[in-house]
């Protein structure tokens, strides 16, 4: 079986939150590519990848061109492939779009190999779960009202979500109290039992993250996690805010390749690690890191776009829960189902990733080129 081309597209997807039907975040468009590799055989595999902002052309441009490398390629050779296209960059990663570019070329062999061979992803990769747990995110977000984020925590809990992630670091004019009158509320409207996390994304100074962090466990909201307290890669100063709090703190979600991961985990900055598809540069780096956290006695689990992590943290024996962010969700079919009954994501049998793309939806969202 060889490679026979590679097609990409530039969508660009709204942030929009269909768990809870907060109001949309018009600011933040969020550009990617979608990525389709096909087979002389017939299999065909499909991928996408992001973060490349204003400079998503210049993503799709790096898939192409990285893409026609990979043409006549044996599909299941993924490591050899990774290596010629390092190889063909010139020294260029790791981070950046070359990474992003191979993430999504990665991804899509995946899918390819799991659809040669007939086996699902989540099997393929270890089969450690069918079932997996997951937690609503995105919905519960900052720029929202004290009353409009408590509603909608209360719709993730109708809806039959078991975990359910916050943001704290509140936009404007904040106080200490303020953030930790958000945490109480939204902890009464998802009642004691739910799995509550919430998300700085880096917006405090250590000893911010320490001071409300103690007053956010001194008021009882009991947070499953306490997420990218500060500067991603200030590994030394989440550790600090690790060592203060008895909440634990999660973070990787911006960290880029696989040893980078080795540094932060050595400093014991984290007891989640989060995975991001995309940085990472695809499945088999994301394999590497799991793996690696696995050997520290830590879980993982990731970053946006459940509909392939779901996968991931399933077939992962450390792997813990999926965040489930739902602003792609319109762009697939044969997303893993949730089960309100449990709270979980059920992975399906189809072979490879078991999806494929929405033609309506590239219809609605497609950049004219
Ligand atoms: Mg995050």
């Amino acid at each position: 079986m060889k490679i026979s081309t590679i097609r990409s597209q530039i969508l660009v997807m709204p942030e929009i939150d269909p768990l809870a039907n907060t109001r949309e975040n018009r600011n933040a468009p969020r550009p990617i590519v979608i990525v389709q590799i096909a087979t002389d055989d017939g299999v065909e595999g499909l991928a996408v990848t992001f973060y490349g902002g204003a400079i998503t052309a210049a993503l799709k441009r790096a898939v192409d061109d990285l893409g026609a490398l990979v043409v006549g390629e044996d599909p299941h050779r993924v490591e050899a492939i990774a290596e010629k296209l390092r190889a063909a960059a010139g020294g260029s990663g790791p981070a950046g779009i070359f990474t992003l570019a191979c993430a999504a070329l990665d991804v899509a062999l995946w899918d390819i190999r799991g659809k040669a061979l007939g086996l699902p992803l989540w099997k393929l990769l270890g089969g450690t779960r069918q079932r997996v747990a997951t937690y609503a995110s995105g919905a519960l977000r900052r720029h929202l009202s004290l009353d409009e984020v408590v509603a909608a925590a209360g719709a993730l809990r109708a809806k039959g979500f078991r975990e359910v992630k916050m943001q704290l670091a509140l936009p404007g004019e904040t106080t200490p109290a303020k953030e930790v009158e958000r945490a109480v509320k939204i902890r009464e409207a998802l009642g004691p039992d739910l799995k509550m996390m919430c998300d700085i994304n880096q917006r405090w100074r250590p000893e911010q993250a320490i001071d409300i962090g103690k007053r956010v466990e001194d008021a009882g909201v009991g947070l499953f996690w306490l997420e990218d307290v500060t500067a991603h890669d200030d590994y030394a100063g989440i550790a600090r805010v690790n060592a203060a709090l008895a909440t634990p703190i999660c973070g990787g979600e911006l960290v880029w390749g696989i040893v980078p991961f080795r540094h932060m985990i050595e400093q014991r900055s984290v007891d989640y690690v989060m995975i991001d598809l995309a940085r990472v540069g695809g499945i088999t780096p994301w394999r590497k890191v799991a793996g690696m956290a696995e050997a520290f006695n830590l879980p993982v689990v990731s970053h946006v776009i459940p509909e392939i992590h779901a996968h991931l943290v399933a077939a992962a024996p450390n792997g813990l829960t999926v965040e489930y962010m739902g602003w792609m969700l319109e762009l697939f079919d044969g997303v893993a189902e949730f089960d309100a009954g449990t709270g979980e994501l059920v992975l399906s049998d189809r072979p490879g990733l078991g999806l494929s793309f929405r033609q309506a939806t590239i219809n609605r969202y497609r950049m004219a080129s």
